[in-house]
């Protein structure tokens, strides 16, 4: 709602998202669809709208938000996730081209893909965060390979991405030539702010499956366990109605484009949160919780008439484990924190100012 009108959106303040979002689900509108393109509405768009021409805006905003273009997110490398600034994928430019060599790693969704948010070293001469540069890279050109890799609860939702002389256009780059750090910060800063949490209704959402699975299971608990059990129920539910209100009040306050390092509040309280409330799940389910319901299925999501849109709480508690690992650790999240919304001393980064050729790998 509160992208420009023609753009995605409607310019309207972006509190109406959730009225909207609410209306939608009450019309028994699929979660799944409202969900189905989250890298490129939570991150692409708003990294586009920042520092995009008005082409780029014409070309790619509205089917973001339509759902015609998936995109996917190309910045982790094997050995380069929390320290993404240090990564060595290749970007040389030769004429109006850029020839892209290197392999990214952990990209959702990028077998549906058709535009990802691609992150390379273009002058390894240069400090690691000023080397870099940010393109739009189509995920159908010649040398981009998607293999799937397979997670723990057995499904694929995330893949290698292999780059081999791929020719990215130079009208494809997102911001300056050597910037391209400060246009991933505004990715990551919405990224947070996207796994944060939507604006659930009260009582929604992962803390209601925990509702009715104390509701289905208190009947079988000694006097003791229940008192135990009913205290750590009610501990979580008020956890998660804070967590659903403070992100209703930065929601309120966001603009369009470029959220604050407070997004990282959110990202880290409702992965950590989510962790505990599936644990309890499985833990009140006794020894049915020793059982994944589904099988182990090896599934890719939008592919094989995948339409599953309720999971066991088991599979919900494993796939939780990513909460805390997707979109930045919680140790990076605490560092976010303490360094730049705190104020306190930064951990010493001894490569900050070294060329990056130089740094030890
Ligand atoms: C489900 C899922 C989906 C993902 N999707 C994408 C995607 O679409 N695109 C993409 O680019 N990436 C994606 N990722 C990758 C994700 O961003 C990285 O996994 C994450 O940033 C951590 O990097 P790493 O795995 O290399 O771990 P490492 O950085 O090697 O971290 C290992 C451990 O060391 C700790 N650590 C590292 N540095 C510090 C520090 N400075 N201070 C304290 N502790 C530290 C970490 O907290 C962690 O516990 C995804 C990951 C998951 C789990």
């Amino acid at each position: 709602m509160h992208f420009p009108e023609g753009r995605g959106g409607l310019g309207l303040s972006p509190g109406r998202q959730r009225v909207v979002n609410e209306a939608l689900r009450e019309a028994g509108a699929p979660w799944h669809d409202l969900l189905v393109n989250p890298i490129g509405i939570g991150m692409g768009a708003p990294t586009v709208l920042t520092y995009g021409t008005d082409e780029m805006h014409d070309k790619y905003l509205k089917r973001i938000f339509t759902g015609e273009d998936i995109w996917c997110q190309l910045f982790s490398e094997p050995g380069h996730g929390s320290d993404v600034a240090g990564l060595a994928g290749r970007g040389v430019r030769d004429g109006d081209e850029w020839i892209v060599n290197g392999q990214k790693v952990w990209t959702t969704l990028a077998h549906l893909s058709n535009f990802g948010m691609l992150l390379v070293r273009t002058n390894p001469d240069a400090p690691k965060h000023k080397g870099m540069t940010y393109f739009v890279v189509d995920m159908h050109s010649p040398g981009v390979e998607v293999k799937p890799l397979y997670q723990i609860t057995g499904e694929a939702e995330f893949n290698e991405v292999f780059f081999t002389d791929v020719a990215v256009p130079h009208s494809n780059m997102l911001g300056d030539e050597g910037e391209g750090w400060k246009v991933a910060l505004t990715t990551l800063m919405n990224e947070r702010v996207a796994l944060g949490g939507g604006t659930m209704p009260k009582g929604k959402g992962p803390i209601s499956r925990l509702i009715n699975t104390w509701q289905q299971r208190q009947d079988r608990l000694d006097p003791i366990e229940h008192a135990v059990w009913q205290d750590t129920v009610t501990q979580l539910w008020i956890e998660a109605e804070v967590l659903r209100l403070t992100t209703i009040r930065a929601r309120a306050t966001a603009k369009a484009g470029n959220p604050g390092p407070e997004g990282s509040i959110r990202k880290l309280a409702s992965a950590e949160l989510n962790q505990r409330i599936f644990n309890a799940c499985v833990d009140l389910d006794g020894t049915d919780g020793m059982l994944l319901t589904e099988g182990y299925p090896m599934t890719r999501p939008g592919e094989d008439g995948e339409t599953r849109v309720m999971h066991s709480s088991e599979w919900e508690m494993l796939r939780a484990r990513a909460n805390t690992i997707e979109g930045g650790t919680s140790e990076i999240m605490r560092n976010i924190l303490g360094e730049r919304v705190l104020g306190l001393p930064g951990e010493p980064r001894t490569d900050k100012t070294l060329p990056w050729r130089e740094i030890p790998k």
